[in-house]
């Protein structure tokens, strides 16, 4: 333990922003790094547990109190070294994970929590910038050939791993570049693209190889794949969005938050898209679901210049604190005022759209709103909703964007070629923790498995899928060595 007394002496602070007025004006991040006093008393307040529940709360079981420690200490090489040994891509969880370690953190029962995601991003930028992180390419090759088709943080630590383990990887992309959400989805206010791109840059030179602008099941035939490669993992997301079935869907104005912020993405990347542009530029804008994914609309509408925007939610507000039904150190669904909300934008709760109404060229022009109120069951989890009489108005909008959620991936292509089998609710189907699909030798992880998740556990999935993969190219490797002494031996 570092400093014995540094939870007495000094509270949680985050590092600044730059000023919501110089921020809106671009898309680059504008979490600024902290003073190295700052940080040092920072990782000086963790209190080394002897239970860290910090860890448990980690999906990747980083070694939080013993880099916390070497941060402190100034070990910047064993910080790393730490850091690494448990999650892949640590750029990208220390910039936007909700890191579910501070919930868990045993400080947090009375005290703020140690802010670990910062310390975390401290120590990768650190490692970068002193030449710490260096390709590691292995010595020995199997000579077995794994295919990973998609390239989110699931996809990528999946073969980062299987690289590692001396298995030649091939990675499929049916996008421009890879990344998947990291690139385009996320926005660059989040999380800047050269971080993905630098990464990718590393995993290239370790001898991973990226095929992009391939959709398997459509540009290759998903059988040549299984007859090319000795495993297959199928790591696709789930991308299939929520929609809103009501009167006027059809408008134009009205679009997936999904298409809209890739738009977005691209248009920074300098990337070509066909589709016509999707701007909120000088609109009153409001975006339909009050979850990550409507927040990062709110700010790229508020970057774009948008005239007024406005966020819903179907549920009521949530407590602002911790309630007897979510005590420490279970993760709390409290209200979450993101950066994005702090730029400006006018929040609803119980709210729910019953219409788009549009003029007479078919544009949007307005919502047809109604307040709701919830029943809840005696522990407070709501049940069903009804409308308040007379609380139905119209909201003035010319840009309506859905960000109601992902209800599962995509069907069509793969999983309805091979038939693969899907859990209740409409996701690849794997047998208990093994990674296998219904199909041998086909393998899944990521939002493709539990349904649209957080990239800690897309790298959590990623690393144990490339676990179970590993033992089953060694068994196969067996067995092929077990056939071939039979074979020698004249035995069938
Ligand atoms: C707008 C938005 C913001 C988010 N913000 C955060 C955040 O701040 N923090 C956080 O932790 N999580 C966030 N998430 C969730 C997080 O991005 C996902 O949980 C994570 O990216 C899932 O990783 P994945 O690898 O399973 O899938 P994805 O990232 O979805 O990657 C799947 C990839 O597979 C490719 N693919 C699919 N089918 C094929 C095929 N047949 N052939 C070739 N390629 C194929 C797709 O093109 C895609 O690139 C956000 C999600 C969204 C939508
Ligand atoms: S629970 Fe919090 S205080 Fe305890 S070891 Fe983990 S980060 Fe440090």
């Amino acid at each position: 333990m570092g400093n014995p007394v540094g939870f007495l002496k000094y509270t949680r602070e985050l590092p600044a922003k730059r000023p919501v007025s110089e921020r809106l004006k671009d898309y680059r991040e504008f979490v600024m790094p902290y003073a190295d006093q700052k940080l040092n008393q920072q990782a000086g307040r963790c209190m080394n547990c002897g239970v860290p529940f910090c860890h448990n709360g980690c999906p990747l079981g980083n070694l939080i109190p013993e880099f916390n420690d070497a941060v402190y200490q100034q070990r910047w090489r064993q910080a790393y070294e730490l850091l690494s040994a448990t999650n892949n891509f640590p750029e990208f969880t220390g910039r936007i994970c909700p890191a579910p370690c501070e919930s868990a953190c045993v400080l947090g029962i009375n005290q703020p929590a140690i802010a670990i995601e910062e310390i975390e991003k401290h120590i990768i930028e650190f490692a970068f910038a002193n030449g710490y992180v260096q390709p590691q390419i292995p010595t020995i090759r199997s000579g077995q050939q794994v295919a990973v088709i998609g390239s989110g943080p699931a996809g990528l630590a999946a073969a980062a791993q299987l690289n590692y383990a001396g298995h030649v990887v091939t990675v499929f992309e049916k996008s421009d570049a890879p990344g998947g959400l990291l690139r385009y989805g996320i926005p660059d206010f989040k999380l800047e693209k050269w971080v993905v791109d630098r990464r990718i840059k590393l995993l290239e030179e370790e001898g991973v190889v990226f095929m992009c602008n391939v959709e398997v099941g459509r540009d290759v035939d998903i059988l040549e794949i299984f007859n090319t490669y000795d495993a297959v993992i199928f790591a696709g997301g789930a991308a299939v969005p929520r929609d809103l079935a009501v009167p006027g869907r059809m408008l134009k104005g009205v679009h997936f938050a999904m298409d809209y912020l890739t738009q977005q993405n691209k248009r920074i990347a300098g990337n070509h898209f066909n589709e016509a542009d999707i701007l909120a530029s000088n609109k009153n804008v409001v975006v339909i679901g009050g979850g990550d994914t409507g927040s990062d609309c709110v700010g790229t509408a508020n970057r774009q210049g948008a005239a007024h925007v406005t966020q819903f939610e179907l549920m009521s507000m949530p407590p602002t604190s911790r309630t007897p039904q979510m005590p420490w150190p279970v993760y709390p669904m409290i209200l979450k005022t993101t950066s994005s909300h702090e730029e400006g934008a006018e929040r609803h709760w119980a709210i729910a759209t019953k219409a788009f109404i549009g003029n007479e060229d078919g544009e949007l022009i307005a919502l047809r709103v109604v307040d709701l109120v919830w029943k809840s069951t005696d522990n407070g989890k709501p049940t069903q909703y009804e409308e308040i009489a007379g609380s139905e108005r119209e909201i003035p909008c010319d840009l309506a964007l859905l960000a109601m959620g992902f209800i599962s991936p995509d069907r069509k292509g793969i999983i309805d070629t091979l038939e693969l089998k899907l859990d209740e609710r409409g996701n690849v189907w794997t047998s208990d923790v093994s990674y296998q699909t219904s199909v041998p030798g086909l393998f899944t992880a990521g939002d493709m498995r539990r349904g649209q998740s957080l990239v800690v556990w897309a790298i959590n999935e990623g690393r144990e899928c490339a676990q179970k993969v590993d033992a089953y190219l060694a068994e196969k490797i067996k067995q092929t060595v077990t056939d071939f002494k039979m074979s020698k031996n004249g035995i069938t």
